[in-house]
Parts: structure tokens; sequence; C-alpha cells
């Protein structure tokens, strides 16, 4: 695919994440780049077309390397190779542009080891050229979540503290209420709104009640995460539910924070226990 196509394809992808429409957009609270990783380091695992392109050429140039057998490669090795070492020879300079695209594609194989042993030759490929990156100790939280896709991207974001909170507002120079809408008694930040602020606290401890936890920690907030990260890694159904309720709590918390500032609407700790768990109840 020529690097044009590719990027107006991207473009329109990028902004239909980011925004659910086909406007281009450049709205962004988390790079691209970092959105293309695994979730395992911190991504949510959307396809980088232009790695997954680059991938993909390298993956015939291997085909071209090792299967001799098929038509196409027999043909490309009698008109261009000539029994002359792939990774060493001159790139025929009169093959078409595609021709030469693969044959430029050595540099590449060169930056990813081991294919023979892997199954999908294109993500072996795909996933080297990514790099290595660190994992996140979040991941637990975000693998098999079976809350709404919405719920998770929020958490997803949330857990990079990538929020748009009043403190990241001002400190961006944007003037808006530096209190938070939820309990009026404090200033709002990505801590308080979601571990400190007594209204989450409340929706939080009810959520647990809910579900018959009765021996979580709630105090500070960093313990409840790390606790709620053990409690995720496990196949257990409780585990599972427990995750879809932290994701949906994460995403019912924003939500009624943008109802309060954008709409002026406010709902009470017990209405968004209820959609809560009501919403748990049916996914599950
Ligand atoms: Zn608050």
């Amino acid at each position: 695919m020529t690097a044009k196509v590719m990027k107006l394809i991207e473009v329109y992808y990028r902004s239909y994440i980011c925004s659910g429409t086909n406007t281009i957009t450049k709205k962004a609270l988390i790079a691209w780049e970092k959105k293309s990783l695994p979730k395992s380091v911190g991504g949510y695992n959307l396809i980088n077309l232009k790695v997954w392109n680059k991938a993909a050429v390298t993956k015939i140039h291997w085909d071209l390397a090792q299967k001799e057998d098929k038509a196409w490669t027999r043909w490309i090795h009698v008109y261009y190779i000539k029994g002359q070492s792939i990774p060493e020879m001159n790139i025929p300079q009169q093959a078409i542009w595609m021709m030469r695209k693969i044959m430029e594609a050595r540099k590449t194989m060169q930056q990813v080891l081991d294919l023979k042993q892997r199954q999908s030759v294109i993500k072996h490929i795909y996933l080297g050229l990514l790099g290595n990156h660190n994992k996140v100790e979040w991941r637990p939280l975000i693998f098999y979540n079976e809350a709404r896709p919405k719920a998770v991207s929020t958490m997803w974001i949330q857990c990079h503290e990538r929020m748009l909170t009043a403190d990241r507002l001002t400190k961006w120079g944007i003037q808006v209420s530096p209190r938070c809408s939820l309990c009026l008694n404090a200033d709002e930040s990505h801590l308080h709104l979601f571990g400190e602020c007594s209204f989450s606290r409340l929706v939080w401890l009810r959520l647990l009640r809910w579900l018959q936890i009765w021996d979580a920690p709630m105090n500070p907030w960093s313990q409840v995460v790390i606790w709620l990260i053990l409690q995720s890694k496990g196949k257990l159904c409780k585990s599972k539910i427990l995750k879809m309720m932290y994701a949906e709590y994460i995403y019912g918390i924003w939500k009624e924070r943008n109802s309060r500032i954008f709409e002026d609407q406010t709902r009470n700790e017990e209405q968004i226990v209820r959609e809560v768990s009501c919403i748990c109840n049916i996914r599950t």
C-alpha cells in the first residue's frame, strides 16, 4: 500500500477511535503510538497500519527467502535473484517498485530474529517492530475486562492518569473551576476524583458491599489499586466481576462529574451504584 493511502486511512482510523465520528480530528488524550502497543505494556492493542504494512512486506520477503516452492517465488528467483545471496545481492534497479520494496525489507528482517519458530510470522515481525516496552502493573485490570468498551477505554485513560481533570486543565492555562463537582469540598485532581472524594468513596464502598466484599482496603487509594490488581489476576468469576465493576465505577464517576459540570444534572450515590451494579449484572 502506498504511503499516501496509508496516511489517509490512518488519519480517519485515528479520528474515529478518538472522536467516534468520521471527521478528521487531532484530539487525542494519549499518543497514537501508545495506543497501538500491546495491552501488557499500557497500550490498547490497536493496529498501527504503518508498522503492520511494513511487517506485511517483510513477511513477503521472508517467504521469498524461505519458500522456494511457490510459483511466484520461483519466478522471482529465476528472473531477479538468479542464485545470489538475498541479504547481500544488489537490488535490481530495473525491477518494479513493489519488487524493490520487498527486496529492501531485508533490513527489517535483520531487526527480528527467530522467525522459524513462530506460528504467525507477520505478527511476530509486527511486535518486533513495535519494540520492547516495560509492562505496566495495572495490566490485569485491562485484560479480558467485560465492561462496556466505553467504560474500559475510560478506565484505560484513567490508569494512564490522562483524564482532563481541573488540575491538568489549569496547568495548561485553561480557566475552569478547580473545585470537585461531586463533593464541593476539595480541588479536583485525578487522585481526588476517583480515590479520595467522599462521594466517590461512598459509591465504591457500596459497590464492594454489593459484591459481598468486606475485607478490601479503603485507605490510602494506592493500596486499594494494589489490592484491585491482585484480585483481578485470577480467572475466577469474582475477579472478572470486580474488574468489570471497577471500569464501570470509573466511567460512572466521570460521567456524573461531566453531567454536573456541563449539563447541570445531578444524581446521588445510590443512583450511580444501582446503574453500575445493574450493568455488571447484565454483562456477567
Ligand atoms: Zn470530591
